[in-house]
């Protein structure tokens, strides 16, 4: 296989296609545009249509990817997304439109947001959504924002936000971005919120606390009911950060739980093909305290029209451009409309119930965080094996000669060598036994033979990196062992 990049291929002269002139009407550019208007000197690569092709689909083989393996990345929700969301969002009508259409020939869209909005209420127990927000970080700042401006309506003097030290890192973040103090509390030892040191760390000026539920162990929170009596006495407002809602769908709601601010990540939870940084969608839900703070426009419906309301009191304005990433929103309605109330549940059922199982049949041999009954993820301690000579590193790049995508590393911080496993709902048990059966055999191999653990991933293109030196000093070219 020929490992040079496109650039290297060049081969300058050669066009992709060829198209017969036209006999009349076209113009060369320098004829219609200005000349400080053109540009020369773009080198773009020369090849021929073939070329490019075989370059692309030899490359995509490389990739590791849901389609192709087990990819268990806690916190991350990678499950599989139906092929036929795919074709939904690829409908002419949602795919051809423009956000600077009249709102007359934007109504099929407008009602599907509008739709989509109502089930997530229904979902969560929030009053309303906006869905401007591209990812659940920018979730997480537009719901912070609404809650700094709403302590700043009420006259309320905040300055402290409170995050429990399980948190995911966007939320410490997102508390910075908009100013606030953050106040990291740590976890007791079961890893659940500490209900003293909360109450210790708790005064008049604290503005928020952002919790997960269950959290970042793939715990619930028990004592979550406490934990909402303590912040609202105080005058504070509870966020959540739902980017993985899988194993509380149709079980129960944020809103019982006392949050008044949350993001759902539709990329996650509701199907849509996500890393890299490809389009997302943090849907944020306020309860009522919050309705006139949410970001412009809203979609309202007048008699049997859907139109943009952009008159919200005290709107912190607009997060981003337009109306969000909108084939994300109709991937998540398709989805959601799919499996219906009773299909929901079964998500969640499936989704605590595949982390159980992964937990059940490991626990012997690799320690848990936690003892307590997981929920959607479940998080192990590499520490027995770390004695042995054998990282959580060593662990999660030998699972790549398994062919299986290595789970979260690392994170929560609170754990010592973490394994963070996520199956999600979507993977059959014959998978799950095949990723255990990985699992065992790897902690035989520390005993038998540590050096296959130290240079592993032997299997893969790209073998073990320094991950120092990859970080400190990148080459990006594609270098091929020889
Ligand atoms: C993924 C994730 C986020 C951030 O979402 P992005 O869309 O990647 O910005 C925030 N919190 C938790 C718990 C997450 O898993």
């Amino acid at each position: 296989m020929d490992d040079r990049l496109i650039f290297e291929k060049s081969d300058s002269g050669i066009k992709a296609s060829y198209v017969k002139k036209p006999e009349i009407g076209l113009k060369e550019p320098k004829e219609i545009l200005p000349a400080n208007c053109l540009r020369s000197g773009l080198e773009l690569p020369s090849l021929g249509e073939l070329e490019v092709v075989r370059h692309y689909t030899n490359l995509s083989k490389r990739n590791f990817s849901l389609d192709t393996n087990f990819y268990p990345l806690g916190s991350c929700t990678m499950k599989y997304n139906p092929k036929i969301n795919e074709e939904l969002a690829s409908l002419e009508g949602f795919l051809n439109i423009h956000p600077y259409q009249n709102e007359e020939c934007l109504q099929g869209a407008l009602e599907l947001i509008y739709n989509l909005e109502t089930l997530l209420c229904e979902i969560t127990g929030m009053k309303r959504f906006s869905f401007q927000a591209s990812s659940g970080a920018q979730g997480e700042l537009t719901g912070m924002l609404m809650v700094k401006k709403y302590h700043k309506v009420m006259k309320n003097k905040k300055r402290k936000v409170i995050i429990p030290d399980s948190a995911h890192g966007t939320n410490p973040a997102t508390s910075s971005m908009c100013g606030y103090e953050t106040k990291v509390i740590e976890s007791d030892k079961d890893g659940l919120i500490d209900l003293d040191k909360l109450n210790k760390a708790v005064d008049a000026e604290t503005a928020a606390i952002m919790l997960t539920n269950p959290n970042t162990l793939g715990l619930f929170e028990e004592n979550i009911l406490e934990v909402a009596e303590i912040i609202h006495k105080n005058g504070g407002l509870l966020y959540y950060d739902g980017a993985n809602f899988n194993p509380l769908l149709g079980v129960t709601t944020p809103r019982l739980m006392g949050f008044d601010a949350i993001h759902l990540n539709l990329h996650k939870t509701f199907s849509t093909p996500h890393g890299c940084g490809g389009p997302g969608a943090g849907a944020v839900g306020v309860v009522d305290k919050l309705l006139e703070f949410l970001p412009v426009p809203l979609i309202d419906k007048k008699k049997d029209d859907f139109y943009f309301n952009y008159k919200i009191k005290h709107s912190i304005g607009k997060v981003r451009a337009f109306y969000g990433n909108f084939s994300v929103l109709v991937r998540a309605y398709a989805y959601l409309l799919r499996l219906g109330r009773e299909g929901l549940v079964r998500v969640a059922q499936n989704a605590t119930l595949n982390a159980n199982y992964i937990k059940e049949r490991l626990k012997n041999d690799y320690n848990v965080a936690s003892n307590k009954p997981s929920m959607h993820e479940v998080v192990f301690s590499c520490t027995k094996q770390k004695e042995k000579g054998a990282s959580a590193l060593d662990i999660a790049k030998r699972l790549i000669d398994y062919g299986v995508h290595p789970p979260t590393m690392y994170f929560p911080l609170i754990v010592k060598e973490a394994l963070m496993v996520e199956p999600t709902e979507t993977e059959s048990r014959k998978t799950l036994d095949y990723f255990i059966d990985s699992m065992l055999k790897i902690n035989k191999e520390i005993d038998e033979n540590k050096e296959i653990l130290h240079n592993a991933p032997s299997a893969a293109y790209v073998k073990r990196v320094d991950e120092v030196k990859a970080a400190r000093n990148p080459d990006l070219r594609w270098v091929r062992e020889k």
